[in-house]
């Protein structure tokens, strides 16, 4: 049993936690870059609890709220451009995974000003700033990660920028940030994290630490689900509390484990077709755990256990129940689509060893084109 598990962030959690915990913030610099979404930082309230916070103890800051969702690496650029105008010591983050991820790429490419192909080699010669993460969604665990998911328009794809400096130096989670979130959103971001404590316990680079956050993280998503479909309209704070805390759980998994085939086939959807990250994975999510059951039958049944639900066909209407319909895919993008899952780094993690065929055929069976295709073939 041997493993490492390295968790440098100072974690807060809990009403006004901001409010409660801000001094952590005063050695780390005298002048922050705020970067954030177009309006929900404000939105939430999140952005002035943090502005409070920094008049109280005089640190000046700038805001850079033009964070992309799903940040390109020109979007990222721009924020650098601007952290180094102003001189920040600091950079806080604050909004879904967008906002953090760019917070913490900007908080490198501000002091290492590296060209396209070394923003994910992961070697960085100078510091990187000091990162501040403050989620105003419960599902990317991005303030407990390393990673930054960056849109690269040059390889049409996402790609994922990461050293461990890149781990937030703090993160406050207040779930009253998640209260302005709609319904579809809730459930999207709820699915990421889902599909990251799933992927983790699924992954080849699990270890009985992160197992133990992922099947906590698992069982809390599955006692909130139904409660998403059953009261849509009344998420109250007790469901929004549990679904952060399960995020930040899944966070921490995927901060060991890395994610797997799921995200690796999700980030194409998102590229190509504007599908929301969170709903990319749910999307993918039965077929990948029949995939997986094929391969580690106990491991799957562990995690539909931890779901509440009997079957495989069971989680399919959960699904179903959560996200509606499907988009519409062609086997052309399929295909296409498969090539780059196939390629890409993290499903290297997945413990059923995916092939090309096995992904496309994931993709045919969640997107519904199985009938499809079985009558072309017969034709
Ligand atoms: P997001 O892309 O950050 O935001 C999606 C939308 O939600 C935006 O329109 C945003 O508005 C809005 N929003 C955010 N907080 C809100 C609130 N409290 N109330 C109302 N609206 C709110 O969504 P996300 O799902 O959190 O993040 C997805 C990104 O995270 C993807 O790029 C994904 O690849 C990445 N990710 C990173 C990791 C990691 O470990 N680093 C893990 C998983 C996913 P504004 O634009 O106004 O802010
Ligand atoms: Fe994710």
């Amino acid at each position: 049993m041997d493993f490492n598990f390295h968790m440098p962030t100072n974690v807060f959690f809990g009403h006004n936690c901001i409010e409660r915990n801000a001094e952590i913030l005063k050695p780390l610099g005298r002048k922050a870059i705020l970067v954030t979404g177009k309006t929900s930082a404000t939105a939430c309230g999140a952005e002035n609890d943090i502005k409070a916070e920094l008049h109280a103890m005089d640190i000046s800051f700038d805001i850079f709220n033009h964070v992309e969702c799903n940040p390109s690496i020109e979007n990222i650029r721009d924020g650098a451009a601007m952290a180094q105008k102003i001189m920040a010591d600091i950079v806080i983050g604050i909004g879904g995974g967008s906002p953090l991820d760019a917070a913490k790429a900007i908080a490198v490419l501000a002091t290492n000003p590296v060209d396209n192909d070394a923003v994910f080699s992961g070697n960085f010669s100078r510091p990187v700033l000091p990162i501040i993460a403050v989620p105003t969604t419960a599902g990317t665990g991005s303030e407990v990660t390393p990673y930054a998911i960056l849109t690269d328009k040059t390889i049409e794809n996402k790609h994922n920028m990461s050293c461990k400096a890149m781990f937030p130096a703090a993160a406050f989670l207040d779930p009253r940030y998640t209260a302005s979130l709609s319904r579809d959103l809730t459930v999207h971001t709820a699915l990421d994290a889902l599909s990251h404590a799933v992927e983790g316990y699924l992954s080849k680079r699990a270890t009985p630490l992160s197992d133990m956050h992922a099947l906590n993280s698992i069982r809390i998503i599955g006692q909130q689900l139904p409660h998403l479909i059953q009261n849509p309209t009344i998420i109250d704070s007790t469901i929004r509390r549990q679904l952060m805390y399960a995020s930040l759980l899944a966070g921490i998994v995927i901060a060991h484990t890395g994610t797997t085939v799921m995200h690796a086939m999700g980030n194409p959807l998102t590229y190509f077709k504007g599908i929301h990250h969170g709903r990319a994975n749910g999307l993918l999510f039965s077929e990948y755990l029949k995939f997986a059951a094929t391969a580690n039958e106990v491991k799957v049944k562990t995690v539909l256990n931890r779901l509440q639900l009997e079957t495989l066909e069971r989680c399919d209407e959960l699904m179903n129940q959560l996200l509606g319909g499907t988009e519409t895919l062609d086997m052309v993008e399929i295909k296409a689509f498969s090539q780059t899952a196939l390629h890409a780094k993290s499903t290297r993690n997945t413990y059923f060893s995916p092939t090309q065929e096995t992904i496309e055929r994931m993709y045919i069976k969640s997107f519904g084109l199985d009938a499809v295709s079985t009558s072309a073939k017969d034709s």
